[in-house]
């Protein structure tokens, strides 16, 4: 398939594409409905020796303020497909179908698993690349398989779920095959009978002393006006949520390092926070870190700050450049770096830098 000139945008300004709104202009812009369309971006991208930065709803990119020379394709192949099987049923899911509509449909349909995630922006084909994850769940434990474009041999490929080796805000995809493979669908095995583990903090507070176990569509209310409170739920209207959601991961700490810190913490009469979701998985609250750093929600520097609702949140006060955004990511990781000796990893993806 060769592209009408029509197809291909020039010169795109890619800061209001984002959640956060920094960035320069993408050189060419192709917005691909279809696996035909990807191929063809991908084939022109390669005629042309561009460089190619696939994007969904761009909720998770800080780009530079020089913006990207080659092409950017976003991939926007809609469709949800409910096949019922012997191991349950799953959901076929394109990867330009909005995050959020796909779990509002399952919930309405009282379908669990994915419930707790409810509310988080972008579209299902970027939810396996960081291995979206929030309030107790994570999208490795419903995904079973994916159909992906692969750049090496230009193929469109399954991948099993465990091929992907998903982790903490990890996969292949953003790490040891990063650039590698395009999303197009992922397929996620979903349940009448799964119940979610409340095992959150928030949520469990937010439903103590309530004598019946929550239903679907109570967990889905109930994580959507927590967000809410946090800034962590797009809203137009809310300068709180210009951002990336959480800028930085929870580090995940050996015992000696743990100990390492607790000592640190017990020297200036303080203790770190300890909670069941977080202790599973050796990780502890980066926002802590944070705030015990010398930085509070709502701190200011120049046109960024953080949420006033949210420590880790980095925002765009407006009018923004992306590298006002690093230059707080950098002042923050230094202060943790000297006062806990900890290194925080940016969650989202830098674009161009
Ligand atoms: C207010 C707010 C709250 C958030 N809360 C959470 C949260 O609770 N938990 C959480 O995990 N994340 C959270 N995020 C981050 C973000 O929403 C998720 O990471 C989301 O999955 C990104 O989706 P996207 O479509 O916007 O991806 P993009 O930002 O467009 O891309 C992100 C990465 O995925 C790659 N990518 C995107 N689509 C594809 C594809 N089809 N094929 C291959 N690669 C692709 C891109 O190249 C890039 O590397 C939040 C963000 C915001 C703004």
């Amino acid at each position: 398939m060769e592209f009408s000139p029509f197809d291909i945008q020039q010169n795109v300004a890619l800061g209001p594409l984002t959640t956060l709104g920094v960035g320069g202009t993408g050189r060419y812009f192709v917005k691909a409905e279809s696996v035909e369309k990807v191929r063809a971006a991908v084939h022109f991208a390669e005629v042309h020796e561009l460089p190619l930065l696939v994007i969904g709803g761009a909720s998770n990119l800080v780009i530079s303020d020089l913006g990207w020379p080659g092409l950017v394709l976003e991939i926007a192949i809609d469709g949800i497909r409910q096949c019922s099987s012997a191991a349950g049923e799953i959901f076929e899911v394109g990867a330009g179908v909005d995050w959020d509509r796909f779990v509002a449909e399952s919930v309405s349909g009282d379908f669990g698993g994915i419930e707790c995630l409810s509310g988080i922006p972008g579209r299902v084909g970027a939810t396996p690349v960081q291995n979206v994850g929030a309030y107790g769940q994570e999208v490795s434990e419903t995904i079973v398989s994916l159909l992906v474009f692969d750049r090496t041999d230009n193929r469109v490929r399954t991948l099993s779920a465990a091929e992907c080796h998903f982790a903490y805000r990890k996969s292949i995809f953003n790490s040891d095959a990063c650039g590698r493979y395009i999303i197009l669908q992922v397929d996620y095995r979903l349940s009448r009978e799964r119940r979610s583990n409340l095992r959150y903090r928030d949520l469990e507070h937010y439903f103590a002393g309530q004598p019946t176990t929550p239903t679907l569509r109570e967990i889905r209310k109930a994580v959507c006006e927590i967000r809410a409170a946090k800034g962590m739920l797009i809203d137009p209207g809310d300068p709180e949520s210009r951002s990336v959601g959480s800028f930085f991961k929870n580090p995940v700490l050996s015992d000696v390092a743990f100990a390492r810190l607790q000592g640190k913490a017990q020297e200036r009469k303080l203790r770190v926070p300890s909670y069941p979701a977080l202790a599973r998985q050796k990780k502890i609250s980066a926002a802590w870190l944070v705030e015990n750093s010398g930085f509070s929600k709502g701190y200011r520097r120049g046109r960024v700050g953080l949420s006033q609702k949210h420590a880790l949140a980095i925002v765009n006060r407006g009018g923004a450049t992306a590298d006002e955004v690093i230059g707080l990511k950098d002042e923050i990781q230094h202060a943790v770096e000297q006062t806990w000796g900890i290194q925080l990893d940016p969650e989202p993806v830098l674009v161009g830098f």
